[in-house]
């Protein structure tokens, strides 16, 4: 009997023991739970805070930029309307490896923005492409071909012509380029060869596709007659009018050293008339000719 009753309260005591370690696991086990928990939930809060700094930061970043790029246009629009008139250099029928890389360091140079109206270039030239983007240039669209007997024989052709070399800008620069120039002009009469009436449907057609074209009113002539960078020089400068947006014609063909020589007369003689030089954007109201097809 007695030893029944040591035997009961040994099995008590262990019990009691037993429960005691019990509880304390788990006031420990509640206690590390509740650590881990604020750990996490600080954790978690400190996480939020971060990101929501990050984003303010980006957002006020964002305003900063804009803020930048409101101001620079109105201290464009302030010169343009100062200047005796505006200045567009475009460029046609490039790349090339021979003239590009050499206007484009003239224009660096003097920190001039012009236009380069190009033509499909194989992988060699798609540095030029993007050194002309990259320096702030803009890169429009003459076509994939200028082949007249490509380019004309009807207006989808056209149109196919340049959605290609939209596509090839695209794919070098990720730019979608808007602005074009028909080669030979909007104003050419070689298309009446290949297709009656076709300068005529175009001129329509690719503004509904979101095309803005731009013809020239100053050639300099040096796709023609012109021989020396002086006859460059004159042409330009001859045809340059006060109190208006003068698009001045000049080609990035291999060899046209006349141009790249008579480039920098040019700029100084603009500057000094009290000329802005710009390049072409979506913004820059058209400049065409008259149709004759
Ligand atoms: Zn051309």
């Amino acid at each position: 009997m007695e030893e029944f009753i040591r035997s009961n309260k040994r099995q008590l005591n262990y019990k009691r023991v037993l429960l005691v370690v019990v509880i304390i696991i788990i006031i420990i086990l509640l206690a590390i739970f509740s650590i881990v928990i604020k750990h996490n939930h600080n954790k978690a809060e400190q996480m939020r805070i971060e990101a929501t700094k990050k984003a303010e930061e980006e957002e006020i970043m964002k305003i900063a930029i804009e803020t930048q790029k409101i101001e620079e246009l109105k201290k464009e629009k302030q010169e343009e309307e100062n200047a005796t008139g505006i200045i567009y250099l475009t460029f046609d029928d490039g790349p090339t490896s021979d003239s590009t890389p050499q206007i484009l360091d003239i224009l660096k140079d003097r920190n001039i923005k012009a236009t380069f109206f190009v033509l499909h270039y194989d992988e060699n030239h798609e540095q030029f492409i993007k050194r002309e983007k990259n320096e702030g240039h803009t890169i429009a669209l003459h076509g994939y071909s200028h082949k007249y007997s490509e380019v004309y024989p009807s207006a989808d052709t056209c149109l196919e012509n340049f959605r290609k070399i939209k596509e090839q800008v695209y794919q070098t620069t990720g730019i979608e380029s808007k602005i074009i120039r028909f080669p030979g002009g909007s104003s050419n009469i070689v298309s009446k060869k290949y297709c009656e009436g076709v300068m005529t449907e175009l001129v329509t057609r690719v503004v509904d596709e979101g095309y803005r074209y731009f013809d020239w009113n100053v050639d300099s002539d040096d796709a023609g007659h012109a021989k020396t960078s002086q006859d460059i020089y004159n042409n330009v400068t001859s045809g340059i009018k006060p109190e208006r947006n003068n698009v001045v014609l000049m080609h990035d063909f291999a060899g046209n050293h006349k141009t790249i020589e008579a480039l920098n007369d040019i700029i100084n003689w603009g500057l000094e008339q009290g000329y802005v030089f710009r390049r072409i954007t979506e913004e820059t109201p058209m400049v065409t000719h008259g149709v004759n097809n």
